[in-house]
Formats: C-alpha cells, sequence, structure tokens
C-alpha cells in the first residue's frame, strides 16, 4: 500500500510537494483540521509564512495533535517555514532555534548546491527563499548541512528540517528519505 504522506496545507507550497510524492509512488493527504491526521505514514510541513502558518495552527486547534503524531514517531520532514513551525519557540518538536530570514528578505533569495550527509547521488539543488538558519542546537540535534557556516539541514529522531525548498527544485531525494524511515519513537526535543 502507497505510504500516506500528510503536508499542512493552511497555508504556504503544499502543491510542489505533492507532485514529488506523487511521483514516488507516494498518497500525498492535504492536513488542513485535525481529522486528516488519522493514519498518516508521514508528514510534511511545508514553507510559507510562518507567522500565517501559527494563527491558522491556533485556529484549527492543530498543535496538540500534530505534538501527538510526531511524538509517536511519525516521520516529518519541514522545510524553510517548517523548519520555523518545528522549532523550540513554535510546536517545540525539534530542539533549535530557527532564526527567520537569517540570509535577508526578498533580495537573499538564491539557489545553492548542497552536500547533505545521509543523502547519495551528488550535491541538492536548493531554493532559498527568505529562509531560517539553526543559530542554537540541542546535543541530539545532527547538521546534515551547513551553509555559509550556518547549519540549513539537521535531523533529530525522525524529525528532519531544511531551511530551503527542494521541492521547487524538482529535488526528490529528501522526501525519498522520508518515505524510507521507520515509525520509530522520536527523542524528545
Ligand atoms: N521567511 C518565512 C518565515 O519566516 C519563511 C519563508 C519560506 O518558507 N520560504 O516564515
Amino acid at each position: 500500500m502507497a505510504s500516506r504522506v500528510g503536508i499542512l496545507a493552511l497555508q504556504g507550497g503544499f502543491e510542489a510537494h505533492a507532485k514529488i510524492l506523487r511521483a514516488l509512488g507516494a498518497e500525498p493527504r492535504e492536513v488542513r483540521v485535525p481529522d486528516h491526521l488519522e493514519g498518516l505514514d508521514a508528514l510534511i510541513i511545508p514553507g510559507g509564512e510562518s507567522t500565517v502558518m501559527t494563527l491558522g495552527i491556533e485556529r484549527e486547534q492543530l498543535a496538540a495533535p500534530l505534538r501527538d503524531l510526531i511524538a509517536r514517531g511519525t516521520p516529518v520532514l519541514g522545510t524553510c517555514a517548517g523548519m520555523i513551525m518545528l522549532d523550540r519557540d513554535h510546536l517545540g518538536l525539534l530542539d533549535v532555534r530557527a532564526e527567520r530570514n537569517a540570509f535577508g528578505r526578498q533580495l537573499r533569495s538564491f539557489e545553492a548546491d548542497i552536500e547533505l550527509n545521509g543523502i547519495d547521488g551528488g550535491p541538492l539543488r536548493a531554493v532559498f527563499i527568505r529562509a531560517p538558519w539553526i543559530s542554537e542546537r540541542g546535543e541530539g540535534v545532527s547538521v546534515l548541512a551547513e551553509l555559509d557556516g550556518h547549519p540549513v539541514a539537521v535531523r533529530q529522531g525522525n524529525v528532519i528540517a531544511v531551511a530551503f525548498h527542494p521541492e521547487l527544485a524538482g529535488e526528490p531525494r529528501l522526501h525519498e528519505l522520508l518515505l524510507g524511515l521507520d515509525r520509530a519513537p522520536a527523542e524528545p526535543a
């Protein structure tokens, strides 16, 4: 049976993720209310605007069910604003502090080729749009990639977060990694 992968779809760029998941044979499901989290094998929190996403999560009372799902070991990938949503100051599922707009605002949108620990086949094409970087992290968090000396891809248990948009570059390898993760209890953040 195809993996059912939820994509938080309150706001932001969920369609490009869905397209990559379909190409990999998974079944994407847009998540807008808590019921949509039932029976998911994995979850993606996409890019967008973390302030707007925070309001949507409050409005739909999604914080507690999202925390439960991820604490049960469901693999999750956060991209850009998704990385911010996972940090200590937001959902608290990743023991890091993500600094918003760390590369600067609109003018600092750029593409880069990034070597990622654990991903074979050469560097990933990564699109950075008003991207965060990790300014603080706990011991349980491993850095998968850095740019300009700052972590831009991290992992803690089954929680993976990247500061960039792999989906906008048509880059499927992080989604493949997500689909290949076993459901195991995530280490507490
Ligand atoms: N700057 C946005 C924020 O702080 C994130 C941008 C993105 O997801 N591309 O939420």
